[in-house]
């Protein structure tokens, strides 16, 4: 899912997301609701209508965002005081507060609030963090089924931050509550990727193999890649777009950096191996002086490819689980990007 934080995928036009295979986007509970307000847009139809996509739309609860801002809050049993880091005004969000809120979006997916720990975190910490998680993992699916009529779903988000033994209490905590779906949450948090190789490892077995699991905030290619062969079926993450913004590029190849100047009079484009239209029309050396020049156009052509290079990537994946031959070509891709 490409990220849409302020129901846009910057530089993006909605209409356009169809041609490059995007079929899900990923939006912003925490941005939307400081800004325009969710009254706003529940007033003008909710959010699909609002950014004119017509497609699916998860959203994340805004935990990550409120707890991200670490001097801007104070957290009880309720929920979480927070002051708008655009104007300081004050807030208060409760789990029951974020699922009615994502109701009024009219999120076809919707995120428990859950308390994302940093990293490093004492056992001590993340364990206490993690049990109220799941005590208000409780209360959003008690929200949520006042008016839940089969047509969305919420989610529920594993914690318990590096510990295999808090991810295994939290993962039996959730499956009580019978979630559709179900999301690895406080991860690529800082932590060294083998650990977070490892959380999965121990987790990923746990969760119903009929439902769909989501990594939240990952990754890289590789990572998608590696995730996927431990039993991933979604990610979100900012790394295409925000990379495309600052000129660079993820290929079949690895990842260039098109203000190189050994790009400065190369012909060929990004990707020789992608169609997007970025690859089919401009050359490396186009881009590098868009980028070079601080023009605009350097972010909408450079995020076209990005987007559509993750979105091909996982495309190539399904394909491959299909036939069977996964495992093959994970070796082969993973040195490519290497
Ligand atoms: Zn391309």
């Amino acid at each position: 899912m490409p990220v849409a934080s302020q129901g846009t995928i910057k530089t993006l036009i909605p209409e356009e997301l169809k041609d490059i295979n995007v079929n899900i986007i990923l939006s912003n509970t925490y941005h939307l609701y400081l800004r325009p307000g969710v009254d706003v847009i529940q007033k003008l139809g909710g959010l699909h209508r609002f950014m004119a996509w017509d497609g699916p739309i998860l959203t994340d609860s805004g935990g990550y965002q409120v707890f991200s801002h670490r001097d801007l809050r104070r957290i009880d049993e309720e929920g979480v005081h927070f002051r708008s880091h655009l104007d300081g005004s004050p807030h208060f969000l409760t789990p029951e507060g974020v699922v009615d809120i994502q109701n009024a979006l009219g999120s076809d997916i919707a995120m428990v609030f859950d308390e994302c720990t940093p990293y490093p975190c004492s056992h001590v910490d993340a364990q206490k963090s993690m049990e109220l998680s799941m005590r208000w993992a409780r209360r959003c699916r008690e929200r949520w089924r006042l008016s839940d009529d089969g047509s969305r779903a919420l989610f529920g988000i594993v914690q318990g931050s590096v510990y295999p033994e808090l991810r295994r209490r939290s993962v039996e905590e959730l499956l009580k509550l019978d979630f559709p779906g179900m999301a690895i949450g406080g991860l690529s948090v800082g932590e060294p990727r083998d650990e977070m190789f490892e959380v999965l490892e121990a987790t990923l077995p746990l969760l119903p193999s009929d439902r769909p699991r989501y990594l939240m905030g990952v990754g890289t290619p590789q990572d998608l890649i590696r995730a996927v062969a431990l039993g991933v079926d979604m990610f979100d993450c900012v790394l295409p777009t925000r990379n495309a913004r600052n000129g660079c590029l993820f290929t079949s190849q690895g990842r260039i950096l098109i203000k190189n100047a050994i790009y400065a009079e190369d012909e060929s484009p990004p990707d020789p191996e992608c169609s997007c239209g970025t690859c089919r029309r401009y050359s490396r050396a186009y881009l590098r002086h868009l980028f070079l020049a601080g023009e605009h156009l350097s972010a909408v052509l450079n995020t076209q490819h990005n987007v559509s290079f993750y979105l091909d990537m996982m495309k190539k994946i399904r394909e491959f689980i299909e036939f069977n031959s996964y495992g093959k070509w994970l070796h082969l891709a993973d040195k490519a990007l290497e």
